[in-house]
């Protein structure tokens, strides 16, 4: 049975004296009745998608509505001629946080970390973090379970779909998974690793989902950039042994509450926000009059 809150993980781990990541895969091979070897053989090989995806971006292309492409190829321009200010590994974070999502928005294969729209945070923080640090792919799968188990317990209490959430569903429970695998890669334990999670959903709270055109790519793509960079700044304040003053179920049942109080035109139907400005429907109307 999934879990049904993070204190649940925590405490299981604490009772078992394991650490939270094995709680997760334990918990997998006991759902799906699997060996512990298939279990991570499924994650391990989630994780080479991953990274498949992020290395066969090609920057040339353009989704089929013409709105998005090249950012993440004109982002590594500008990391690598020096003209950025947040740094090497933001930077880098950034870069492909947009190769992902334009290659979601081009139909190329991506892996759903939870949803496509929000594909790529957690790719874009851990890929980063291995490429940085040379982590192991086993050390890299370990964070996935980590972030997983995150994602078990967001589903479980509130929403990861921007249709019943809004966007703080999608990239914000992208960027509270990546958090917290990045806590554990970082050589957080458990309460690093939740709080890192919970400052994270907390800081996107209450972003609306308002697709322009009703298209995953405006303004998704860019959301996945600060979906992974809210994941990093995050997981550093959880290692600094900052916490979050409301607990990190408690803030997952917030989300629940906000969304939940979103009106249906700010949940994925493309009537409000970003969608409904002028810009937004002039996009809208010329999209339809040329199919
Ligand atoms: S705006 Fe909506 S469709 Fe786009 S990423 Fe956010 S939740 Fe997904």
């Amino acid at each position: 049975m999934s879990f049904q809150s993070l204190k649940e993980i925590v405490e299981t781990a604490a009772e078992q004296k394991k650490s939270f990541f094995r709680i997760v895969l334990e918990n997998d091979m006991s759902e799906r009745m699997v060996s512990e070897e298939e279990s991570f053989l499924t994650m391990r090989n989630m994780y080479e998608t991953m990274r498949k995806a992020d290395e066969s971006y090609d920057g040339k292309m353009k989704s089929a509505s013409g709105l998005v492409g090249s950012d993440g190829w004109k982002m590594e321009e500008a990391l690598q001629a020096g003209k950025t200010i947040s740094g090497g590994f933001v930077g880098e974070v950034m870069i492909r946080a947009l190769k992902m999502g334009e290659s979601n928005a081009c139909m190329k294969r991506i892996v759903a970390a939870p949803t496509a729209g929000s594909c790529g945070v957690m790719p874009a923080v851990f890929l980063t973090y291995q490429k940085c640090f040379s982590v192991s792919d086993e050390k890299m799968t370990e964070a996935m379970f980590t972030a997983a188990g995150i994602g078990t317990v967001i589903a479980e209490r509130a929403f990861i779909a921007g249709a019943t959430g809004g966007c703080q569903a999608e990239i914000g429970s992208a960027s509270a998974m990546a958090a917290g695998g990045l806590a554990y890669l970082m050589g957080g334990k458990e309460q690093e690793i939740i709080h890192a999670c919970a400052i994270a959903l907390k800081s996107l709270l209450g972003l609306v989902c308002d697709p322009v055109a009703g298209l995953v790519e405006v303004p998704c793509v860019k959301r996945n950039v600060i979906g992974a960079v809210n994941a990093v700044t995050s997981a550093d304040m959880a290692m600094a042994g900052i916490v979050s003053r409301i607990p990190p179920d408690e803030v997952i049942d917030a989300m629940r509450t906000i969304g939940m109080a979103l009106p249906s035109s700010l949940k994925e139907t493309g009537e409000g926000g970003l969608a409904a400005t002028p810009t937004g429907a002039e996009i809208k109307k010329k999209l339809i009059s040329n199919f």
